[in-house]
């Protein structure tokens, strides 16, 4: 408490905030999902603010690619565990604060015992699954949802608080097919949007707990960095959202890879060694499932390239006879792959590589 008012000057100046604001921030507690690109500065600001408890959900190690975005970590954090060294970082900000570094797949099986310890939950995930996940956790706890995602240039952001206005279920009552919305990995995005974006996700936390200005609860604001354009839209509740309607059939958590179709094709995902085998059978065709900028980057160059959209065009060309196994960097897009050719009604056995290609090198094979 010693140097509480000087390392907090300039919140406390601020009257909308003050003392008193300053108290509420510390008293606070804030869960950030996700300390990726969004999480990264969420964590940060939050820390400097001196929000008293900060929890952290992740489960991943940190990855050269992710230095271009994820400023938590440093290029000798590269294969360390995320959480520990996010963990870190906030504690060299602010030794001051209590963080809570959960190393683990945040799942219906802990989401709700880990929500309701805290006041506000920031949503700084990267995929379908865990958004439903933390906005329907946060609807039976009460608690505001924070949500935001990038996607090259452009960012989005609002605020889903169930108990004042709409929910992601009502903005999004249905998840997109698997595959068809890459993630930042497999599109590229500007790495200092998702500065700007997680920046946002912080303030709008501070303002949540102090009470100082509109929160951005039933209006979204879409951010083209591209353009440098600003746009907001009203985001209405759904009388007949699942979650939050009037008549909601949701009464407890469900199974978001199931609901987000995650596990449709599960028995059809193969490992590295599985494909292995595969290869040393001679009896398959492996198909490279690519981006635009990718075609340079791969570890099966002889084999067949395709986008996603360009595959249906090439079923003819496929042996059913020999099995197929698609590759992509994240193996999502491989997956749809094989979803698109099963409805185009190709008949012959698919196989998608679990996990993609970004860990493996042409030295794996
Ligand atoms: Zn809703």
């Amino acid at each position: 408490m010693d140097n509480f008012y000087e390392r907090y000057k300039s919140h406390i100046l601020l009257e909308e905030i003050g003392i008193a604001g300053q108290k509420r921030i510390k008293a606070s507690n804030v869960l950030i999902v996700g300390v990726g690109g969004l999480g990264s500065p969420v964590a940060m600001y939050l820390a400097a603010a001196g929000v008293g408890k900060i929890g952290i959900i992740d489960f991943d190690t940190v990855d050269i690619s992710n230095l271009q975005r994820q400023i938590l970590y440093n290029v000798t954090d590269v294969g360390e565990n995320k959480i520990e060294i996010a963990k870190k970082r906030i504690k060299e900000l602010n030794p001051e604060l209590k963080v809570v570094a959960y190393n683990e797949k945040f799942s219906q099986l802990n989401a709700l015992k880990i929500i309701k310890k805290y006041d506000v939950v920031v949503d700084a995930s990267d995929n379908f699954p865990t958004r439903y996940l933390v906005n329907d956790a946060c609807a039976f706890a009460g608690i505001p949802d924070i949500w935001a995602s990038v996607y090259k240039f452009e960012g989005q952001i609002s605020i889903f608080d169930a108990k004042m206005g709409a929910c992601y279920r009502c903005f999004h009552p249905i998840p997109p097919k698997i595959g068809t919305v890459p993630s930042c990995g497999e599109s590229g995005v500007v790495g200092a949007l998702t500065g700007i974006i997680g920046s946002m996700q912080a303030c709008e936390a501070l303002k949540i707990i102090t009470g100082a200005g509109v929160p951005l609860i039933g209006r979204l604001l879409y951010f083209d960095v591209f353009n440098m354009t600003i746009k907001e839209f009203r985001i209405a509740k759904n009388k007949n959202c699942s979650l939050c309607g009037e008549k909601p059939s949701l009464k407890q958590l469900a199974n978001y890879d199931e609901f987000c179709h995650i596990n449709d094709f599960i028995e059809n995902e193969i490992t590295s060694i599985e494909l292995n085998k595969k290869i040393k059978t001679g009896k398959i065709q492996i198909v490279n499932i690519v981006g635009k900028a990718e075609k340079n980057d791969l570890i099966f160059p002889t084999a067949i390239t395709t986008s996603v959209n360009n595959l249906i065009f090439l079923k003819d060309k496929f042996n059913p006879n020999l099995e197929i196994v698609f590759v992509c960097k994240y193996g999502y897009r491989s997956i749809y792959a094989m979803q698109l050719l099963k409805e185009s009604g190709y008949k012959g056995k698919m196989y998608s590589l679990k996990g993609g290609t970004r860990k493996l090198s042409i030295y794996s094979f």
